[in-house]
């Protein structure tokens, strides 16, 4: 029998990874608190929920991909003082819980101590890869969890990503994924800063991109993603900086980079210069802009 999946939070990536998990075979109950996000996932196959609880009625597994550890708190324990509107009341015995959300390690570990409570697996499955990786089913997913509950994760994430890792136990997966962006933002900003240095020195930033991509400055930015409008097609830059992963959410996570710092006492002097810059760009109202739009903050004002 085909799974159920109830899959929660379709915004810029939840909404293709259910597409995927359609085209896969599965039964899919989508909810979101924007009505017309379910709603746009019909015409291909999904139920659209009007509640979370009707979306993880008779549900085996249910995926959430909701913006922050707030609110994968409020959808799995229910807004404060209220444990009975929260997917832990809610699901039957026997459902499996991935959250695929970036947040911080101790939220997804406190989520994964009361699923152990209420007899129930859930890991923590962060995602890198972009819309673009959402949208193709290539995304890499970077699991914490105990060594059953990856195997059951891996069944059903293979129809949405294409490398699936195992980092260790609750949290881990999102202190992986914190490390990665952490290094995403410094290549985004090195990129943004040497493609500008280039123009200004009278270089064309497609041919400097073409040079780089064969040297040792080299990266998945400059690759994939280049911030330079007109460089890479089918860019987030090339469409007018439209998300992709926006600003705020980079912000959210360069966060998290210098929480885990704190705790652990470690240096992390460029990821904190990117957080600012981030900050800075995003005050100058970015935040629900792709997040390579940080290329402006370097551009000469005409
Ligand atoms: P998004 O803001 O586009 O989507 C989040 C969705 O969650 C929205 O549709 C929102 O209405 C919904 N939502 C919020 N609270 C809810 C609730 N209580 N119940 C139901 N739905 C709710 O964000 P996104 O870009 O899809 O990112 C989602 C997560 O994935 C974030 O944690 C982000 O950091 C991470 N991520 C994003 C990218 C990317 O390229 N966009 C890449 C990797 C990881």
């Amino acid at each position: 029998m085909a799974a159920t999946i109830a899959f929660i939070g379709l915004g810029n990536m939840g909404g293709p990874m259910a597409r995927n998990l359609l085209k896969a075979g599965c039964k899919v109950q989508v909810f979101d608190i924007n009505t017309e996000a379910a709603r746009q996932l019909e015409s291909d196959g999904a139920v659209a929920a009007r509640s979370l609880k009707d979306a993880v009625a008779g549900a085996d597994t249910v995926m959430t991909m909701l913006p922050a550890g707030q609110h994968v708190r409020q959808v799995y324990l229910g807004p404060k003082g209220r444990p009975e509107d929260g997917l832990f009341a809610m699901v039957s015995p026997g459902t499996f819980l991935i959250d695929s959300s970036t947040i911080d390690p101790a939220t997804a570990k406190e989520v994964a101590d009361h699923a152990a409570d209420h007899q129930l697996e859930f890991v923590d499955a962060p995602v890198s890869g972009g819309v673009a990786g959402a949208e193709a089913g290539t995304l890499t997913f970077i699991v914490g969890g105990t060594d059953s509950a990856f195997r059951q994760a891996e069944a059903v994430l293979r129809h949405v990503g294409k490398n699936i890792f195992h980092a260790g136990p609750a949290g881990a997966g999102q202190m992986a994924k914190i490390c990665n962006n952490l290094m995403l933002a410094v290549q985004m900003a090195g990129a943004c800063e040497a493609l500008n240095l280039g123009i200004e020195n009278g270089l064309d930033p497609k041919v400097l991109s073409d040079i780089m991509l064969q040297s040792s400055g080299r990266n998945w930015v400059l690759e994939l993603y280049n911030p330079c409008p007109g460089v890479l097609e089918n860019a987030p830059a090339s469409k007018g900086y439209q998300p992709g992963f926006m600003s705020k959410l980079m912000l959210k996570d360069l966060g998290l980079g210098m929480d885990a710092a704190l705790l652990s006492q470690t240096a992390v002097p460029m990821g904190s210069l990117a957080r600012n810059l981030y900050a800075l760009h995003n005050a100058k109202g970015n935040e629900l802009r792709d997040f390579s739009s940080l290329f402006e903050l370097y551009q000469r004002q005409q």
